[in-house]
């Protein structure tokens, strides 16, 4: 999504130092460093004003040893093969660090939903299960949402492929509204899952979490509810940024004695836009869109989109910053991270810090396929047992063979999968 940054070379490459680190065989190498399957088509819609547009669409499973593949689906304007190649492999990572029996994929559609109505999304949805709708499925490979899509997009998909297959498969997809097959918990799960590492990691660095304070970018989802947990458990957002459409550019909204985040929500529209002039009245100060990332803060966290810190832009990280918690998918470029490492930074790493999204999808899956759904309560609670126990696991990793947290997330994530690789066979 950005000039000259390519993500399915950034993650090619992340995997390719953990084989050196684990001795990995050629053959698996090979097997893992590529997605097994991708498929590439043309969506054909009929818009409101009579035209017809072709949309884009994307899905790549790049690997199904450990369970059926999983992984949402994002609609944005610049998407590419790439960066579902990249995020496909990311998933299959998270899946198998938090250790739940699935494989990763990744979809996408080149659009942008602020110009589409929601009849236009709907057909776009309805357009890209048709084209797959015998390569997916509740045993084969699960979507859910992601950048730009929602519930109701997911209860959209769901429809056209029971209409396809007769019957009701409520497994196929996963980020479904509740009382549609939806889990209770599923929309907070991500930004939930942020802040129990964060609560994991302030621990070990015995810090109180009510002694911190945060600098956020991005306003969506992931972002709002790891903003309401990181309060209730006594830290102090004072920075979040978002894209802003009509001026095609992204704002910072600081707030040094603490944002409010209620008051915040309701000047913000479904994509994570806050009013610049509502929150001027409000008392913020707005500023450019990159600030989050120099605020003296104790924690970042970006729940935007990839290479957001940069090589650029690393150094501009006050020196106060003691955690960064990836919310986005591959937010970090690998030279930033370098840096980050020399700095002595504690970053979780986003295919952890971020698993809380698919482990409740999956949470999900298991109650649709029991016809049966659990309180939230037992949700949340199982979904803070998983993330924490996983996070103590890379941790201690970490702790015992002198690794970089994402170094030692990798080591156990790539580690799983090439083993499932190899019990079944498909390489030595
Ligand atoms: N899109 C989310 C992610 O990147 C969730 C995936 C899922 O629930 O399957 O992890």
């Amino acid at each position: 999504m950005n000039k000259g940054f390519n993500a399915f070379e950034m993650a090619q490459t992340q995997f390719d130092s953990v084989a050196d680190t684990l001795g990995l065989d050629t053959s698996v190498r090979e097997l893992l460093r590529n997605p097994l399957r991708e498929y590439q088509f043309s969506i054909p819609v009929r818009m409101d004003d009579g035209t017809i547009k072709v949309f884009r669409g994307f899905r790549v499973q790049h690997n199904d040893a450990r369970g059926p593949c999983k992984g949402g689906i994002r609609f944005h304007p610049a998407e590419t093969i790439d960066t579902v190649r990249a995020l496909s492999m990311w998933m299959t990572w998270k899946c198998a660090v938090v250790e739940i029996p699935l494989g990763g994929g990744k979809g996408g559609v080149v659009c942008d939903p602020h110009n589409l109505s929601a009849r236009e999304q709907e057909q776009i949805c309805r357009g890209w299960v048709r084209q797959l709708a015998r390569n997916v499925g509740p045993i084969s490979d699960i979507p859910a949402p992601d950048v730009m899509t929602s519930a109701q997009h997911m209860l959209w998909m769901l429809d056209e492929f029971e209409h396809i297959h007769g019957g009701h498969h409520p497994g196929f997809i996963t980020g479904k509204p509740v009382g549609m097959g939806g889990s209770l918990g599923r929309t907070e799960a991500t930004g939930f899952g942020v802040v129990f590492t964060i609560r994991e990691a302030l621990k070990e660095l015995d810090i109180r979490p009510d002694d911190t304070t945060v600098s956020v970018q991005g306003f969506g989802n992931v972002a709002q509810y790891a903003i309401q947990l990181y309060e209730q458990i006594g830290g102090t957002a004072v920075c979040v940024s978002c894209w802003d459409q009509a001026d095609q550019k992204p704002y910072s909204f600081v707030k040094k004695d603490g944002i409010n985040l209620e008051a915040l929500r309701g000047i913000t529209d479904r994509f994570g836009g806050i009013d610049k002039a509502k929150a001027r009245d409000l008392g913020y100060e707005v500023t450019d869109g990159d600030a989050w990332i120099d605020q003296d803060a104790d924690i970042l966290i970006p729940c935007a989109l990839e290479n957001q810190i940069t090589g650029e832009n690393v150094s501009r990280i006050s020196k106060q910053v003691k955690v960064i918690a990836e919310g986005a998918n591959g937010p970090t470029a690998p030279e930033a991270d370098q840096a980050l490492k020399d700095r002595g930074v504690f970053v979780i790493p986003d295919f952890l810090a971020n698993a809380g999204g698919v482990t409740c999808s999956y949470f999900e899956q298991v109650q649709s396929n029991m016809n049966y759904y659990w309180e939230k309560d037992e949700v949340l609670s199982r979904l803070d047992l998983k993330m924490t126990g996983s996070f103590i696991a890379v941790s201690e990793l970490a702790r015992k063979r002198k690794l970089f947290m994402r170094d030692a997330a990798y080591v156990i994530a790539i580690d799983r999968v090439a083993q499932a690789c190899r019990d079944r066979g498909w390489v030595i």
